[in-house]
């Protein structure tokens, strides 16, 4: 696109602009090191402070590789993992789409919309949404909390968000997941009935749920997505299971 532009210029003197393109592009980059340097050294609270900057660069200032937050995922990873398969070897991280509804009075509805997907190298995305989409709890405002997530949470998550369900009443969480992990776990079904509890709505995703999270947060150049052969019946499966361990 740059080259383009520089080509067709280069007859009306477009040398000059030619450079000054690559002159912005270089101070670009170098405006955005100095930032990283800042962020990640003197200030490292400084990437709060940062939002106006741009919340990716505070996201990266945070937790630099080990959470990636973005607005819409690839089609193909959101293929491959959100598959509702029974055993879902290679697919070790998690992928949470998220919407957030907080609202305060009659004051307009603040809404927040993307997704997060973790290594597993540091924090899960769970406890990332938490210290990274809404790091601040205010009691007088409702928060209607809807995730997506790839495959339901792990004991320490469970355990972690059972915590924060409870510090802030106003938070309503409603978790729609592909599939459930390690299900046969006592140590997973005991969390996820103490997250039950706790007031957070626990759900696997139907056909339908897979159709909105793709036309909601993946970059789906307007193309429809039709659900995998057997979605339908491993919803069902999950469903069961699910439905078992909250009984
Ligand atoms: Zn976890």
């Amino acid at each position: 696109m740059a080259e383009k532009v520089s080509k067709s210029t280069t007859q009306v003197g477009g040398q000059r602009k030619e450079k000054l393109e690559e002159g912005n592009e270089l101070s670009g980059k170098v405006a955005a090191e100095g930032t990283d340097l800042q962020g990640s050294g003197d200030l490292p609270e400084g990437a709060v402070g940062s939002r106006e900057n741009g919340e990716l660069k505070m996201d990266f200032e945070l937790l630099p590789f080990e959470i990636v937050r973005g607005d819409r995922m690839e089609p193909f990873i959101f293929k491959f993992q959100f598959k509702n398969v029974e055993y879902s070897s290679g697919r070790n991280k998690t992928f949470l789409c998220f919407l957030v509804d907080s609202q305060q009075g009659y004051v307009e509805d603040e809404l927040q919309r993307g997704y997060l997907e973790d290594e597993h190298l540091g924090p899960h995305a769970e406890e990332a949404f938490f210290q990274q989409v809404l790091p601040d709890y205010n009691p007088s405002r409702r928060y209607q909390v809807t995730w997506y997530v790839s495959s339901s949470p792990c004991a320490a998550c469970t355990a972690k968000l059972v915590e924060i369900l409870q510090a802030r009443q106003t938070v309503h969480l409603t978790i729609y997941s592909a599939r459930l992990f390690m299900w046969e776990e006592a140590e997973i079904q005991e969390g996820l009935k103490a997250l039950a509890a706790a007031g957070c709505k626990l759900r696997m995703m139907k056909p339908l749920d897979f159709i909105y999270t793709w036309d909601t947060f993946v970059e789906n150049d307007d193309q429809t997505f039709t659900p995998w052969e057997d979605c339908q019946e491993n919803y069902e499966y999950y469903q069961e299971k699910l439905a078992d361990i909250l009984q």
